[in-house]
């Protein structure tokens, strides 16, 4: 079969590999469509790579295509999505519905195996996985459909972590209009009363964000810190989504965050931000609450499937071929696809 690899650091090829084996627990997904995602290009560009020839993708979907002989969860022909949190479902959190934090697979600073970041992923002909990680997506297209799984899931994880902040009243600001925030916007719409403020340095994406419904849009400049605290009386907004996460947008979300204010870092910019615990000098309003946001727990991933079949959400998604899937790397790189590129192998 096809597959787009990372062959060793900074090394990308779309090459032929054998069909993976399954085992008794196992699935063989044959792949309709698959996400690509900031973290595949930050995996692109690491300087060493430790797991020569890997699959990537972790944002895929298609059809059940062979089942291990102890899988009862699915059946042929079915078509589903492949949840990426790959946890071990019986430790402490895992039982209290937090798998996006499991101690057994991902402990303190770690995180559970994602499939396409250290397991072979789905930019393929072929992915195995566990059944048990299939979430069936009823009529939704997995051509499409894939995305939900990072793009969906990461945003819905956040918001619902912040609803309690979202009443009708309140004020929200989405940070960076790409994969993640153009699903993060439309999962704010469908679930909050809130006001929605999108913020982004290019305008063919806020141009997305109004299509999809955002309330205000400012264009990323030295002002816009100014613009949103003059929209909100000078308190600020009650939740910050930061998806890009570089130093000029973590900067942007701890100067605009309201007091009681929900903070949520999603992207992986490397960006920083200092904490002085004292009265006088902290530039952090009070009761502010700062959330380093990872994934989402099974629950999310329903519930994105859900408002995607119910068509409050849905994923703009440009289609490249599993061939073309190195000059869709460089699309996303040089910040030319809107919502999201999807290979379909
Ligand atoms: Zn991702
Ligand atoms: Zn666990």
């Amino acid at each position: 079969m096809r597959a787009l690899q990372i062959e060793s650091a900074g090394v990308l090829k779309v090459k032929d590999v054998p069909v993976p084996e399954i085992d008794s627990d196992e699935v063989l997904v044959k792949v309709a469509g698959v996400g690509l995602c900031h973290s595949d290009i930050h995996v692109r560009h690491m300087p060493e790579w430790p797991i020569p020839n890997m699959t990537l993708g972790h944002e895929t979907a298609g059809y059940v295509e062979k089942l291990g002989e102890n899988v009862t969860e699915v059946t042929e022909g079915q078509a589903v999505l492949v949840y990426l949190v790959w946890a071990c479902g019986v430790c402490r959190p895992c039982i209290e519905g937090r798998d996006n934090v499991c101690a057994n697979n991902g402990g303190r600073l770690g995180m559970p195996p994602c499939p396409g970041l250290g397991p072979d992923g789905g930019m393929a002909e072929y992915m195995k996985v566990k059944a048990r990680y299939l979430e069936p997506l009823g009529d939704l297209d997995p051509v499409t459909a894939g995305p939900l799984a990072d793009a969906g899931l990461t945003p819905m994880h956040a918001v619902n972590g912040a609803q309690h902040r979202l009443t009708p009243g309140s004020t929200a600001v989405v940070i960076g209009l790409g994969g993640l925030g153009h699903m993060g916007l439309q999962i704010l719409k469908a679930t909050t009363g809130a006001r929605i403020i999108a913020i982004d340095s290019s305008e063919q994406k806020l141009e997305l964000a109004r299509n999809h419904g955002a309330d205000e849009t400012f264009i990323s400049d030295g002002e816009t810190a100014a613009k949103v605290l003059a929209l909100t009386d000078d308190y600020g907004a009650d939740a910050v989504f930061d998806f890009v996460g570089v130093q000029p947008t973590v900067d942007l979300a701890t100067n605009i965050i309201a007091p009681d204010g929900a903070l949520r870092f999603v992207g992986l910019g490397e960006g920083s931000f200092t904490y002085a615990a004292d009265a006088l000098t902290s530039t952090l309003p009070w009761g502010v609450d700062v959330r380093r946001s990872y994934g989402g727990t099974r629950s999310d991933q329903r519930q994105v499937i859900e408002l995607a079949k119910l068509g409050k959400i849905s994923v703009d998604v440009k289609q490249y071929s599993l061939e073309d899937g190195i000059q869709a790397f460089d699309d996303l790189e040089a910040g030319n696809v809107p919502g999201r590129a999807v290979l379909v192998p």
